[in-house]
């Protein structure tokens, strides 16, 4: 299908199927997507109708930026590629990194350069470029970084080592970053809406409020992005931290939970799993403190049902596993079996 055809609604349906809330951010970026491929639509034939907007996605890492891009990326049936801007500071040669990134997107698009050229590149950790005030001699680097960057997000022609020239004026750019401290800037910014509006009614206090939590471009420079740099990233969408219900929501809802393919794995075996929703809170719980987002949810998972899977091929008589507590394991791993393997008592 044309990406160009697929409405901003039936894009956020699909993002809804595989990424827990962040409502707001959805809607931005499936406005932001939609006007990105019918601008290359009305692009084609060389005349410049309309000039490209690249996306900035602000928000705590583990909460689905990278999730939001890659569903996005394989709805438009576009190439997609991520890299890290941390990666690109920590290198001599950024013109050499750049240019393998857009390799890595030719690659996807099985060579095809006109593919690629419609493609969508996620750079994440773009806030760790801030140029350093304090003047220490690493603090041009990630400045520098922002410059070479802004050269692809503008759109210039990039010739590859074999001479290849690659178009990047069709490259959807989406950065992305955690923006530690970005907050307190704007709460120090932002407040003088509240002041003006005085006694305003309710819906005028809403309003506000949504600017007020809006990103600005000013907020962006204090915190250390060149001027140049955010320019080229007009769109900013937010994403908010998962709080303990969206995180169990997470485990079950989207279309590959990680319960769903639990339970996919253990039922192929002709096991059926249940776990008890106390077990969901639980290790909601223990992620939440883990502060990293959705991203430790994994881990818990594989933790807690590693005994089982160990154990399950061996019992063949267990057919229902349920599990009621992260600390409390089911019946069958509890009974002690003899031990089969236990060597013969020495002789005397
Ligand atoms: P980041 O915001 O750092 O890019 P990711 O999108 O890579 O985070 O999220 C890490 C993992 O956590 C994803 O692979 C996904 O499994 C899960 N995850 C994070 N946020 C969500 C969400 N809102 N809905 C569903 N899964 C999520």
């Amino acid at each position: 299908m044309n990406p160009a055809a697929i409405k901003p609604s039936d894009i956020v349906r699909t993002l809804d199927q595989y990424v827990i809330g962040q409502d707001e951010a959805k809607r931005v970026l499936a406005v932001a997507v939609h006007t990105h491929f019918r601008r290359i639509g009305m692009n084609r034939g060389g005349e410049r109708v309309l000039d490209k907007s690249n996306i900035l996605i602000v928000g705590p890492s583990g909460c689905g930026k990278t999730l939001l891009c890659e569903t996005l990326a394989r709805q438009m049936s576009v190439p997609f590629v991520t890299a890290d801007a941390t990666s690109l500071a920590q290198t001599r040669f950024v013109g050499d990194e750049i240019e393998a990134i857009l390799t890595r997107l030719v690659e996807q698009a099985d060579g095809n350069l006109e593919k690629a050229s419609r493609g969508i590149v996620f750079i994440d950790e773009v806030d760790k470029l801030k140029a350093d005030t304090s003047g220490a001699s690493r603090a041009t680097s990630g400045e520098s970084v922002q410059h070479a960057l802004l050269k692809i997000m503008e759109g210039y022609p990039v010739r590859f080592a074999d001479g290849r020239v690659m178009d990047t004026g069709g490259i959807l750019f989406i950065c992305g970053g955690a923006f530690v401290g970005l907050e307190q800037i704007m709460s120090r910014t932002h407040g003088f809406g509240y002041i003006a509006m005085g006694e305003g009614d309710e819906n005028d206090k809403k309003i506000l409020e949504r600017l007020n939590s809006r990103v600005k471009p000013t907020d962006l420079f204090e915190y250390g992005l060149i001027p140049e740099f955010t320019g080229r990233l007009p769109i900013i969408a937010r994403i908010m931290p998962l709080d303990r219900d969206m995180l169990i929501r997470i485990m079950v809802e989207p279309k590959n939970a990680l319960y769903r393919q639990f339970r996919v794995l253990l039922a192929e075996g002709g096991v059926q799993l249940e776990i008890a929703a106390a077990v969901f809170r639980q290790i909601a719980d223990i992620a939440l403190e883990y502060k990293t987002g959705a991203r430790s949810l994994r881990g818990i998972f594989e933790e807690l049902l590693t005994p089982v899977l160990y154990a399950v091929p061996d019992k063949p008589e267990v057919k229902v596993v349920r599990i009621r507590s992260l600390f409390d394991p089911p019946q069958f791993l509890k009974q002690r079996e003899p031990d089969a393997q236990a060597p013969a008592e020495p002789p005397a």
